[in-house]
Order: C-alpha cells, then sequence, then structure tokens
C-alpha cells in the first residue's frame, strides 16, 4: 500500500545506484529488560537457567583467553582473565540467586546486581582504573545478558528477501557481513561519505545514503523504501508513480552498465596518447573477480584489516598467507598493493587488548601504523604472510598512515628483521619486493621530499589526507559539508606529493574515493597522478573520462586551477571545462 505523497529523505549519497525493497529495520544491541514474576515451583530451574548462562560465558571468555594467550602472550590475554574473574565471582551468583529466590526473573535480576555493582564504582572515585573496571563489568554483563536471552548477535544473513537495511549506525564490519546476503540497499541516520561503512559498500556495489539523522525512527520493517545513492536520497513509501520511475531508473542504469562495460578491456590513455593505470581497491579476496569484471588491471589498495572484523580471535599467520594467496593468484599477472592493517579508526576489532573501541577521539588515536609499531607482534605475523606470499605474483607493500620518516624507518626495521628471519629459515619471498607509504597526514606532505627518497611508490589516501587537512572528521555527517576535495589547500597537497614523488623518479599513485570521483579525474590527471586505484563500480566511468581527456588540456586545467583562491572558483573552472568536453 503506498501514500500518496512521497516521503523524501535527504541524507548523503555513500555509494552509488538505486535500491528498491522492503525496509529492515536493524536495532541497535539492545535488551528489553522487563521485571516477570517466576512461580515459586520454576525459581530452581530459573536458576538452573541463570547457571546456564553464566557457564556458558565462562567458556566463551576461557577460549577467547586461550586463542590470545597462543597468539600474543599472557599479557594480551588479561582482559579476557578479568572478564573470568567477574564472571566466576561468587557473591555476583549469590546476590542473582536471592533475586530469583524471591521470584524475580534472571535477566531483571542481573540487571539489577550488576547495576548495582557499578554504581558503587561511580561512588568511588572517578579515575581510570575504577571506569575501565565498570567497564569490564558491563561488558560481562552484556555477555551473560545475550546468552540469558538466547539472543544471537545483529544477523544480517538472516535476511530472506531482497531487503534494505535502516539503522542508526552500521560498522564496517556489520557492512562487511552484508557480503553474500540479499541486501540491495542501506539507508543509516549517522556516517560520512568516506567512512569505511560507506567505502564497503562500493566495494560490495551496494546502494547506500548515510547521515540521514533520524530514518531509524521512521521507517519500520516491511515498508516499501527507495535508497538513490546518486542523489543521497531515501523515498519511504512512494507513491506508484514515484516507484515506476525509479523501476525505470534501476533498468536504465543497468542497460548502461552493459554497455559500459565495453570499455572494460581497454587502456586508460587519453586521446594524446598519455597512459595511466587503473587499479582497484579491495577487501577481500571475493572482489577480485568483481574488479576484473569491471576492467581494473591490478589491486592499488588490499585493505586486509578486514581480516579482523566479526570474530574473536587474532588472526594467524597462515589465515593471513591464505587470504593473500587467494587475492595474488586471482589478479596475475597484474600487481597487488597489500596494505598492512590499519585497524582504529572507524575499524574498530573487539580482540582482547586490543579492544579499541574505548578511545574518544579514535581518529587521533592508536590507529594503523601506530598500532603495529606498539604491537609489533600482530604486524610481524601480517609482514611474514605478506612476504610468503610475495612469490606467488607481483605483490607491493604498503604502510598506512605514515606521519613521517621516524614512523617509516621503525616499520622498515621491522621488515627487515621479518625478512632475515625468513632467510634463516630458508622461506622464500620476493628479496626486491617494492615497499610503499601511503600519505595520508599532512606532517607527511611536509616532509614529503625526505619520504620520497625512502619508498618506492607513494599513495595518496585522501580519505584521510582531506580529513586530517581540513579538520573534519570524515564519518561525522554533521561536517560533511566541509569535507571538500576541491580546496585548494588539498590540491597543493595533492601537487605537492605528485611532484616530490616524481623529482625521485617514483610512481604516484591516489586510492582515496577522490580518485574515483569522474568529477574530479581531469584534475587529478593534469596534475601528474600515475595511478588510479578506485572503487569496482568507478572503474568505468573513471576510464570513460580519461579516454576522452587530452592530457595537455588537463594539464593547463590543472595549473589553472593551482592559482584559484578558493574551491567555488576551482568547481566553476572544472565545470566549464567539463561543459566545453560534452559539446
Ligand atoms: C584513504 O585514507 O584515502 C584510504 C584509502 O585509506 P582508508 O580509507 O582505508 O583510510
Ligand atoms: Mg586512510
Amino acid at each position: 500500500m503506498f501514500i500518496d505523497k512521497d516521503r523524501t529523505f535527504k541524507g548523503i549519497a555513500a555509494s552509488s545506484g538505486i535500491a528498491i525493497g522492503k525496509a529492515f529495520l536493524l536495532m541497535e544491541e539492545s535488551f528489553c529488560l522487563i521485571r516477570k514474576e517466576i512461580p515459586q515451583s520454576f525459581r530452581e530451574a530459573e536458576k538452573k537457567r541463570f547457571d546456564d548462562a553464566i557457564d556458558k560465558t565462562r567458556t566463551e571468555f576461557k577460549d577467547t583467553y586461550n586463542k590470545i594467550n597462543n597468539a600474543l602472550g599472557e599479557n594480551y590475554a588479561d582482559i579476557a582473565s578479568v572478564h573470568i574473574l567477574i564472571s566466576d565471582d561468587p557473591t555476583l551468583r549469590k546476590d542473582v540467586y536471592k533475586l530469583i529466590a524471591d521470584g524475580v526473573n534472571a535477566e531483571y535480576a542481573l540487571f539489577k546486581v550488576l547495576d548495582k555493582i557499578a554504581r558503587s564504582f561511580d561512588d568511588t572515585k572517578k579515575d581510570n582504573f575504577f571506569k575501565e573496571r565498570k567497564t569490564d563489568i558491563q561488558n560481562v554483563g552484556k555477555k551473560i545478558l545475550s546468552n540469558l536471552f538466547g539472543k544471537e548477535e545483529k544477523k544480517l544473513s538472516k535476511l530472506d528477501e531482497d531487503s534494505v537495511i535502516i539503522a542508526h549506525n552500521l560498522t564496517p564490519a556489520d557492512t562487511i557481513s552484508i557480503r553474500g546476503n540479499k541486501i540491495s540497499g542501506f539507508a543509516t541516520d549517522i556516517g560520512g561519505k568516506t567512512s569505511h561503512t560507506a567505502i564497503i559498500a562500493q566495494g560490495l556495489a551496494i546502494p547506500a545514503v548515510v547521515g540521514l539523522k533520524n530514518i531509524s525512527t521512521l521507517v519500520k520493517t516491511g515498508e516499501v523504501i527507495i535508497v538513490d545513492g546518486d542523489k543521497g536520497e531515501v523515498i519511504l513509501n512512494p507513491s506508484q508513480e514515484t516507484l515506476l520511475n525509479y523501476k525505470k531508473k534501476y533498468d536504465l542504469q543497468l542497460a548502461q552498465s552493459k554497455e559500459s562495460r565495453k570499455l572494460k578491456d581497454l587502456k586508460a590513455e587519453t586521446v594524446d596518447k598519455h597512459e595511466v593505470s587503473i587499479f582497484a581497491n579491495i577487501d577481500h579476496p571475493d572482489e577480485v573477480q568483481i574488479i576484473l569484471n569491471n576492467g581494473a588491471f591490478g589491486i592499488g589498495l588490499y585493505r586486509t584489516e578486514t581480516i579482523y572484523f566479526n570474530r574473536d580471535s587474532i588472526p594467524t599467520e597462515q589465515e593471513h598467507f591464505d587470504m593473500y594467496s587467494k587475492v595474488i593468484q586471482q589478479i596475475s599477472p597484474y600487481e597487488a598493493k597489500i596494505r598492512t592493517f590499519d585497524l582504529g579508526g572507524d575499524k574498530l576489532t573487539k580482540i582482547g587488548s586490543l579492544n579499541l573501541g574505548a578511545e574518544s577521539n579514535p581518529f587521533l588515536g592508536l590507529r594503523a601504523m601506530r598500532l603495529c609499531l606498539k604491537y609489533p607482534e600482530i604486524f610481524i605475523g601480517q609482514l611474514r604472510a605478506i612476504l610468503r606470499a610475495s612469490v606467488l605474483g607481483k605483490v607491493k607493500l604498503m604502510y598506512p598512515m605514515i606521519s613521517g620518516l621516524d614512523e617509516l624507518r621503525a616499520a622498515n626495521a621491522i621488515l627487515n628483521k621479518v625478512k632475515e628471519d625468513l632467510r634463516k629459515e630458508n622461506i622464500k619471498f620476493d628479496e626486491n619486493i617494492e615497499v610503499g607509504a601511503m600519505i595520508e597526514v599532512p606532517s607527511a606532505v611536509a616532509v614529503m621530499d625526505l619520504i620520497a627518497k625512502e619508498v618506492d611508490f607513494i599513495s595518496i589516501g585522501t580519505n584521510d589526507l582531506i580529513q586530517y587537512t581540513l579538520a573534519v572528521d570524515r564519518v561525522n555527517e554533521n561536517v560533511s559539508y566541509l569535507y571538500n576535495p576541491m580546496h585548494p589547500a588539498v590540491l597543493r597537497f595533492i601537487k605537492c606529493i605528485v611532484d616530490e614523488g616524481h623529482k625521485v623518479g617514483i610512481k604516484v599513485s591516489m586510492c582515496g574515493e577522490m580518485a574515483g570521483e569522474p568529477k574530479y579525474t581531469p584534475i587529478i590527471l593534469g596534475m601528474g597522478l600515475d595511478e588510479f586505484s578506485v572503487s569496482p563500480m568507478q572503474i568505468i566511468p573513471v576510464k570513460d573520462v580519461i579516454r576522452n581527456m587530452s592530457f595537455a588540456d588537463c594539464k593547463a586545467l590543472a595549473n589553472k586551477v593551482m592559482k584559484l583562491e578558493d574551491s567555488k572558483l576551482i568547481l566553476k573552472e572544472l565545470d566549464l571545462f567539463i561543459r566545453k568536453k560534452e559539446v
């Protein structure tokens, strides 16, 4: 049933395409805690139900402890042992029993007891130690409650028809678990265009709109919804007319994508024969076939950290190796730039002491290379796996978020040690493996001349470079209007990176979302960028623009806009340039 007037909500276009389907409202993890009266004759059974939940929780914590302990040693496993201790606490059990004996249901009894304990921490002292213990208790409580409820974690895989997910927020981990399920699109209250949630959606070619503020409070499961990932709009309960229009648009999109596929095998070469490389960004080995089908000539960014999502154990070296092998074997003879973990920021992991959820400013926190240097054990396992896999094809290694020479050298020192160990163990690897740095922190741009001399290639991570240059949180919809790739500061930085790279004869790539935005292609092409690494659905549109441009014209455009004072003037110039090409 459709209402007459469309309800259209404006958000941020996060992943292009149109999705039409039934809404599925994904609730935040919450438990409906209702006090129920348990009759006398059922109280023993209620106690037993509580005991079973505690036992299950303890077993899960012990399992986590063992996994972390095996992978990283005792220090790292400490957090799990604290959780085991709390779940073993006899007072906790006794207090819950007491309430059950008074006829209170186990869930409510546990909630009351935990609430009392947490409050006592509030009353004691407000230092970090107590805050952390309070969080530990809450975490343990949540786990026991979820076992009591028999509640499964949010499982998108349970959906059985093409659905549009509506949520307050989807984490990158949630989004990646969408893969292979019948989900046609999603819309969320919060998020920005270059959040990792949006990026993963692009990788999976799922239309998405984020930053809709309160969509999750307005939509009910089962309602018909359209997600327009190009316009950044969501239409709830569309009229028949709107629905028909969108169905036509959807069919047209399909037809156009078939037509543009003819470009797939052609080179990214301008009309005056300037050739650049078109690579793609991936998060998972399953995406390699998708990017090949879309005409990628290699992988410019493999975001390896996704192996940490949706699991509670540290991946082993062999697991990394297996993932990399799958990627390399499929992409050969083309190259794969494997980026070392960029965990942290909005890519959180809940594994043991790597529990990164607690930072108050995660994008400025323990992220990417900082995290790897702090926990070298994890980094070493990954480096060993990458090096071992390097004999299977053309592999390049790339470090994220290098802020200066210190970090680059520290990472290289670990890499050299790993190489030495492998040699001693007679394990083969590519002795000439190229090592590059992502440039995504302004301090790295300031010392670009120094960094360029010590790497084999550079890749510009504009998602972060823009975030850190303009001080705009990339996932915060409130400031998304300030996230501006055409800001003169951003363009000057990009030009500086390209020029410094070329001065020492190394290639400069761009793997941030800006590289996949066809309207920016003429400018960055004109600046001399060598490689574009883009999300799968952007390969053909970017290639199409390049093949219709003259490099000489693009260079002239780039020189012109570099002299302009603000982004409005720059965009005007760019519009003019594009319009001239269209006539
Ligand atoms: C970037 O920052 O532009 C980038 C490609 O890395 P990520 O999006 O994974 O942070
Ligand atoms: Mg980045």
